[in-house]
């Protein structure tokens, strides 16, 4: 029998470390699905065998379902079942695209998560690039648009939209830029820590720094159905861009007030010069009247404009409301490690 040796702790530090394997990286999709039964399947099976070109990394796919009305939960859930990687986070109701993918960042615990649409708009292909980029040292990778296959009026004005806000906003938002992007696990924690309400994802981003990337693409067609975003959605997101970032709409009120009280104020010299020097023409006492009235409601209408938009902001702070709420978690990965939260 062989006499156990007892090492001392000399010798153990004499030992050269014991090479462990590299943990393999995680790459986590965030999927924001609504209305899109008609072609999520297909962009499942192009996402699977894009990600099996990388046998080296591990892959989650998370699709976050917004609340859709056409059966798209039912085919997640089918797709879940049948693919190990895929989880679906479904959501109580619609909350809007840049909830959705808020809610899929909150479930996403990969070393770098990427979000993309789920119309195959974003090529699945394409990510693979973003994640080369991620390799290659980027923190921040995002997609940045070469052309795009929209109707005439959605490039117009996206075109427009993007190069405005560029001009306004107080932080650099890219040019033709859309959530298509790729993040790193340190920047997806220090988005996550922003809990705002009125959220533009991609200027948050933007807003955060780091290191930043842009990868060229070309952005496809919708495969099926329709834009999810009509007009009023888009306007709304257009607003919330603008307000988030800049502080441009504010400053023209204030700009409109400082002119109106200039020409109340020549009203005031006008209608004193007229009493002074042509007392017969004017009937006393009512354009002094008018003007004062005039000014003083103008003045009052503006700054109660200008109050009223941060009355607007606080009230929906303070309301302090779950930013989104989920009705269920599917998992098929028993074995996963346990939420980061
Ligand atoms: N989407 C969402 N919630 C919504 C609207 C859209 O999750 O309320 C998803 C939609 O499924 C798609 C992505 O957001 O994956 C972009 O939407 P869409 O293609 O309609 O926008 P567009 O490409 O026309 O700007
Ligand atoms: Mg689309």
């Amino acid at each position: 029998m062989a006499t156990p040796v007892i090492k001392s702790d000399h010798a153990a530090q004499q030992r050269p470390p014991v090479s462990e394997p590299e943990r393999r990286r995680l790459v986590s999709y965030v999927l924001p699905v609504y209305n899109e039964a008609g072609g999520i399947q297909t962009f499942q099976d192009r996402l699977l065998a894009a990600s099996q070109t990388r046998p080296d990394l591990d892959f989650e796919f998370i699709y976050v379902n917004d609340g859709s009305r056409d059966g798209s939960l039912q085919i997640l859930e089918r797709i879940a079942e049948s693919c190990p990687l895929v989880r679906v986070v479904d959501l109580s109701r619609n909350f809007g695209h840049q909830m959705a993918i808020t809610a899929g960042l909150d479930h996403a615990r990969g070393d770098a998560v990427i979000v993309m649409d789920t119309d195959l708009q974003d090529p699945p292909e394409v990510s693979m690039e973003l994640i080369a980029a991620w390799e290659s040292g980027a923190q921040i990778v995002y997609a940045q648009r070469r052309s795009r296959k929209d109707t005439p009026m959605k490039r117009f004005t996206a075109h427009a939209y993007y190069r405005l806000l560029h001009r306004f906003a107080d932080v650099d938002i890219p040019v033709d830029t859309g959530d298509f992007r790729l993040m790193d696990r340190a920047t997806t924690d220090v988005l996550r820590a922003h809990r705002e309400r009125n959220r533009f994802v991609r200027g948050l981003v933007a807003s955060l720094g780091y290191k930043q990337v842009a990868v060229p693409f070309d952005r496809d067609e919708r495969t099926s159905g329709q834009t999810n975003y009509p007009m009023s959605k888009m306007l709304r997101l257009a607003a919330d861009g603008v307000t988030s970032f800049s502080t441009v709409p504010l400053k023209m009120i204030t700009r409109l007030g400082v002119a109106t009280v200039v020409l109340a104020l020549l009203g005031i010299v006008y209608a004193i010069g007229l009493r002074l020097f042509f007392p017969d023409v004017s009937v006393p006492g009512w354009t002094l009247l008018m003007i004062m009235v005039l000014f003083l409601g103008g003045v009052q209408m503006l700054s109660l404009g200008v109050i009223g938009s941060y009355v607007g902001r606080i009230y929906t702070e303070v309301q302090g409301r779950p930013l989104y709420m989920v009705q269920k978690v599917v998992e098929h990965d028993r074995d996963a490690e346990p939420l980061r939260r």
